[in-house]
């Protein structure tokens, strides 16, 4: 029996590739939320990836090569050489990114943006129908297409002016602002038109499904009834799917004796002192300012906790080609040379930041010798790092500072404290409200948490989805 075809689409293929000759590559899978919930929903389907390889390849030779690499792990390459500046660090996140986080258009260098808006614009654009050629080349009819994210915003409009009866879902993994905010961008309407274009729209949260249904209703005048979005008797649908993650893999790799003896150093390493963890792009929504700021107040207001607390942040480089983060990057610099030259001795340093990636089992030691987890994003879709910790901490019981505006305040907010980031004293109160939290309390809380992660997984995100998208034209063929 022949399966139903899925096009997963996104702007990243889920590998990276590196060039080993003239005719050859080495591929390897890059894990992630979206791969492995799309790993599960693959076994049912019959599951092609659609995206940017991730390298710049300028030659014809050199194409072909990767093409005919990635087609044995059932992915298809859109080379996007000549717009990705414009299109990826321009328009998506120099632009989108930062308004999808509610931050007004335009951004603090006015003069620099209306420049250069319309050239990125075009490039998105651009961008936008280089993927819908690959897809058009690639389809086959019936097939599903679900597109992730902002990258993708004119592909649902594009794929049904190709044709109408292909079938397209649109997951956003970002929040989405309140009207007020994503009225400031230019080109509001279109982007909103075309989204509406698709069958099914997912958010991960609630809050972040209606802001973008209130911003549709008010900037394009468009109906919400009970069957979603409704434009000129057009019904699209809109509903919430939070993404997870495969907490077995995290489980599982805890136990590795490699893990066991990285867990070992580090306790060693950390002796007589209780572990704050960061784990953060180093992106300004992450709040890491804010955290830093909320640690120094800590420390400046329990003198005992000095020298047995340490805040360890793996700060992960991101963006670099956009210049707001190099911005923000000097910006946490400074903040760890304040608070170490006013808290650090000679012997020890509050702030351990460090300006780079770790691999998986190094991350997954972390997250299992933490006392504690501080997560204090200004905005972020869900901040899957806040799984990830739960899924780490069976035998610690750590406990979740989590803020308010995470995605996964609304589903770990029963187990974790919840912070509003730019609270200072509440930060810092949180803080220590973490580390004094007695055992019994630690555990209650951390035993609702692991239960939700072990349930909401990406597996069950991706199952949930795709039988909406299912369920969608399953209902409008009745209704014919
Ligand atoms: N991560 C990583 N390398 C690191 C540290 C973290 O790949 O050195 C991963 C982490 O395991 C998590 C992801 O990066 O899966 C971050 O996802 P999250 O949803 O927290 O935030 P995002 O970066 O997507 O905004």
């Amino acid at each position: 029996e022949k399966k139903q075809r899925l096009l997963v689409v996104a702007n990243r293929l889920p590998v990276s590739a590196k060039r080993t000759g003239e005719n050859s590559w080495s591929l390897a899978i890059s894990p992630g939320g979206l791969v492995s919930g799309l790993l599960g929903v693959a076994a049912e389907f019959e599951t092609k990836w659609v995206g940017w390889p991730g390298v710049d390849v300028y030659d014809v030779a050199g194409k072909n090569a990767l093409s005919k690499s990635l087609a044995e792990m059932e992915c298809i390459p859109v080379y996007l050489e000549e717009v990705f500046d414009q299109y990826y660090n321009g328009y998506c996140n120099g632009i989108l990114w930062p308004i999808l986080h509610h931050v007004e258009f335009p951004q603090e260098d006015h003069n620099d943006r209306n420049k250069t808006y319309q050239t990125q614009y075009d490039a998105y654009k651009k961008a936008n129908r280089m993927f819908l050629d690959v897809i058009i080349e690639n389809y086959e009819e019936g097939d599903f297409v679900w597109i992730h994210d902002y990258h993708l915003m004119f592909l649902p409009q594009y794929l049904k002016e190709y044709n109408k009866n292909i079938k397209v879902g649109w997951f956003l993994h970002s929040p989405f602002p309140s009207s007020e905010v994503f009225k400031t961008l230019p080109s509001r309407s279109e982007l909103l038109r075309s989204v509406l274009a698709a069958d099914l729209l997912g958010f991960h949260t609630y809050d972040f499904e209606s802001h973008f249904v209130s911003t549709c209703t008010r900037i394009l005048g468009v109906e919400r009834t009970h069957e979603g979005i409704v434009d000129h008797g057009k019904v699209t649908r809109v509903a919430v799917f939070p993404i997870g993650i495969d907490p077995n893999r995290f489980i599982k790799a805890c136990e590795l004796p490699e893990v066991r003896q990285q867990m070992t150093e580090l306790k060693e390493r950390f002796a007589g002192k209780k572990v704050i963890l960061g784990v953060d792009r180093l992106d300004m929504i992450k709040g890491i300012p804010h955290k830093y700021l909320g640690f120094e107040k800590f420390l400046e207001e329990n003198p005992d906790w000095r020298d047995k607390v340490v805040l360890v942040q793996i700060a992960v480089p991101t963006r670099n080609d956009v210049p707001e983060y190099q911005k923000v990057k000097d910006q946490v610099h400074g903040l760890v040379g304040r608070v170490n030259g006013r808290f650090g001795s000679v012997s020890s340093l509050p702030i351990h930041h460090l300006d780079c990636s770790v691999d998986f089992n190094f991350l997954c030691a972390l997250y299992a010798i933490a006392d504690v987890m501080l997560v204090t994003s200004l905005r972020d879709g869900m901040n899957l790092v806040s799984y990830e910790f739960i899924a780490c901490q069976e035998t610690k019981n750590g406990v979740l500072v989590l803020s308010e505006f995470a995605g996964a305040a609304q589903s770990l907010g029963a187990g974790a404290i919840l912070v509003n980031p730019r609270d200072v004293t509440k930060v810092s109160s949180a803080i220590k409200e973490a580390l004094i939290m007695p055992a019994e309390e630690r555990d209650e809380r951390h035993r609702v948490n692991f239960q939700y992660v072990k349930i909401h997984t990406a597996k069950k995100w991706g199952d949930d989805f795709i039988s909406e998208l299912h369920a969608t034209f399953s209902e409008s063929n009745m209704k014919i």
